[in-house]
């Protein structure tokens, strides 16, 4: 057990979120402290953040910065109702989203987190199509092995079928193939081969028929399942069969939101724009939850148009924590920082050193593919027999052993450098992880 007084009953008492609790409350891993690059565990031992958290903390843990605006906040305005009334913070993070973003995306709507940001985005897509007088279309078409959080909404969408097992009917949903094709094991960054599989909804479109299918919903670049960049030219594709097919393209960029490939966003780094983006994660670098759907003004203006009536509630939906003083004061100061240290052209900078350090680990034993784009990257393992998922949960642990938090899922293991990561750094996890897969059976 970790060097800490939690007793055995505190332990019990919560009930971890995706995580094995049996496993964990055995030997926890117990981090209390963060600063830059590193944790610091129960024991004292210095932690390398291979993740950057979850993917949401890349300019580094315990900013000043951040520090500094989220206490200032938190002694000025701690909470205001998020309904029919307004704090300043939350139009200016509002407006300075939408200057990121390509032009189109102008409207901002706040969410909790990434899960409630993908809730609002469908239901804002099946509401606006009834709005226009097309109230048929409700269906979506997700992808395989795509992750859109975990309520039912993002559940049917998504693409992983142990998250969906155990919760009966979730909403109206089918599936466009995942993009892993065989063949393009161990490419370096976006495939050349792919793009075809975007076609593959004119099938779907011929089932379902578009008349019932409110919009496509994938990550540009998905990011739970282990880093699955996009082959070149299938976001285009998507894109253009959306238009044609009068669908809204919605893109769940809460991973690739703000930084990690080196861009602001998905939509800019392949050049194409969806109707509504979800967001969360790196906006307030992991330090307040905060998600959001950013939509074109279009879609916005179809809800303002209410016939008249003033006093009418637009779009009946939001929460109680939606754009949380705490969180659009976090969001300012990590937007700052992104401009100010120039994190994005760093991360452009740094990702082929990445990718080379990374893709070293071709021929390692259980290596069976290696994926990357920006500071993103997924390693598959063979599987031991039966059980896909115990490899990589044995190599992580290594690796937290050695000193380097690496994260596990299904038969893959991931990494997300932080956007300010050293190549020794980058030398050292992998070295790690190398050294991991020699270790285990
Ligand atoms: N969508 C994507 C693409 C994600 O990666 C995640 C989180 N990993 C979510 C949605 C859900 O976000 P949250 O965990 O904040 O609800």
């Amino acid at each position: 057990m970790a060097n800490c007084d939690l007793t055995q009953s505190q332990l019990d008492a919560h009930w971890m979120p995706f995580s094995s609790n049996r496993e964990f409350k055995k030997d926890p891993r117990l981090l209390v402290s963060a600063e830059g690059h590193y944790y610091t565990d129960a024991d004292g031992r210095k932690i390398f953040d291979g993740l950057s958290g979850l993917w949401n903390c890349g300019a580094g843990h315990a900013r000043p910065e951040i520090v500094e605006a989220v206490s200032q906040q938190v002694k000025q305005l701690d909470y205001i109702p998020a309904f029919q009334y307004g704090h300043p913070k939350s139009f200016q993070l509002a407006e300075r989203i939408t200057d990121l973003m390509p032009d189109d995306l102008n409207r901002v709507f706040f969410t909790g987190s990434g899960s409630e940001a993908v809730e609002t985005a469908l239901k804002m897509a099946r509401a606006y199509w009834r709005k226009k007088g097309q109230g048929t279309k409700t269906r979506f078409i997700g992808r395989a092995k795509g992750y859109h959080g975990v309520n039912f909404g993002g559940i049917s969408v998504g693409g992983i079928g142990p998250n969906r097992v155990l919760y009966g009917q979730g909403i109206d949903a089918v599936h466009l193939p995942h993009t892993m094709l065989p063949d393009n094991k161990f490419v370096q960054g976006m495939p050349d081969d792919g793009a075809h599989l975007a076609d593959y909804l004119e099938e779907l479109l011929a089932v379902s028929d578009a008349s019932n299918v409110a919009g496509v919903i994938v990550e540009p670049m998905a990011g739970s399942i282990g880093v699955i960049p996009p082959p070149k030219g299938y976001l285009k594709r998507l894109r253009e069969l959306c238009d044609k097919h009068n669908l809204l393209l919605i893109f769940d960029e809460v991973i690739t939101g703000f930084g990690r490939m080196g861009s602001y966003s998905g939509a800019e780094e392949f050049g194409v724009t969806p109707d509504l983006m979800v967001v969360a994660k790196q906006i307030t670098n992991g330090v307040v939850p905060m998600g959001g759907v950013i939509a074109k003004q279009e879609i916005y203006d179809t809800f303002m148009d209410n016939g008249g009536k003033d006093y009418m509630i637009e779009l009946p939906h939001g929460y109680t924590y939606s754009a949380h003083p705490l969180a659009c004061a976090a969001g300012l100061a990590s937007l700052d920082i992104l401009e100010k240290d120039q994190l994005i052209p760093r991360v452009k900078q740094i990702s082929p050193k990445f990718e080379e350090i990374l893709h070293s680990l071709k021929g390692s034993r259980h290596v069976t593919d290696i994926r990357n784009y920006g500071l993103a990257g997924g390693i598959t393992l063979e599987s031991a027999p039966g059980e896909p998922a115990l490899r990589p949960y044995q190599v992580a642990m290594k690796c937290w052993e050695k000193g380097f938090y690496v994260r596990y899922g299904g038969d893959t293991l991931q990494l997300g450098m932080p956007f300010t990561v050293e190549t020794d750094e980058i030398d050292s996890v992998i070295n790690a992880i190398g050294e991991s897969l020699n270790e285990v059976d």
